[in-house]
């Protein structure tokens, strides 16, 4: 499993118990991807099917996600695809504070192993910790969908890259454009940075 090299923190994750999510959990998930790609993509939480399965974005969210990704040229293997928080927060409600501060040591730890050059938060929640985290003002998703932020993270320059959470487009199918778009701007900023990376 592609997670296992993170310092045991896989086995950790999966007996945690630091905040009260781990209750209704069926299985934690930590993330899954390749662990030296450029980019992160960040969400809130598991949902019903990522709680069953162990995996991230593998719901209809995820399908959308994927669709993006394949529009952009790239697969799941390339990228890597978290959570803020590990474990199904009981009826998809949104993490409060005490459970993202509790939990996101872990994803402190993912982000110093991968060492991405380009963090994509996807939605409000996960945009507003990560502009936090780097010591931006929270703006709300729909004021910074598709700009760049560049921060000096622990392991050196990255850019922060807000997108529309991918369950947007679920209820909102006008929403597919703008999804579209921020991917293929995503997809010049990916490319202009691993540029420079080579020459
Ligand atoms: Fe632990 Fe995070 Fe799960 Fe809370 S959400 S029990 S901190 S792994």
């Amino acid at each position: 499993m592609s997670d296992l090299p993170h310092n045991g923190l896989y086995t950790q994750v999966h007996s945690c118990r630091r905040c009260r999510l781990h209750a209704e959990r069926n299985i934690p998930v930590v993330g899954e991807g390749f662990l030296s790609s450029p980019i992160v993509f960040i969400g809130e939480a598991p949902g019903r099917k990522e709680d069953k399965t162990g995996r991230p974005f593998v719901g209809a969210a995820g399908q959308v996600l994927n669709k993006m990704l394949e529009h952009i040229g790239l697969e799941r293997n390339e990228v890597y695809i978290t959570n803020v928080v590990k474990c199904r927060p009981p009826g998809n409600r949104q993490p409060s504070t005490d459970e993202v501060e509790a939990c996101t040591p872990f994803l402190d730890r993912q982000l110093e192993t991968i060492k991405p050059l380009i963090l994509a938060p996807m939605g409000n929640s996960a945009t507003g910790y990560t502009m936090k985290r780097f010591g931006l003002k929270e703006r709300s998703i729909g004021q910074i969908h598709g700009r760049k932020f560049a921060v000096k993270a622990p392991w050196g320059s990255t850019i922060i890259f807000p997108l529309y959470h991918p369950a947007t487009m679920l209820y909102n199918q006008s929403m597919e454009r703008v999804l579209l778009a921020d991917f293929e701007s995503l997809k010049e900023l990916l490319t202009e940075k691993t540029r420079r990376l080579v020459s």
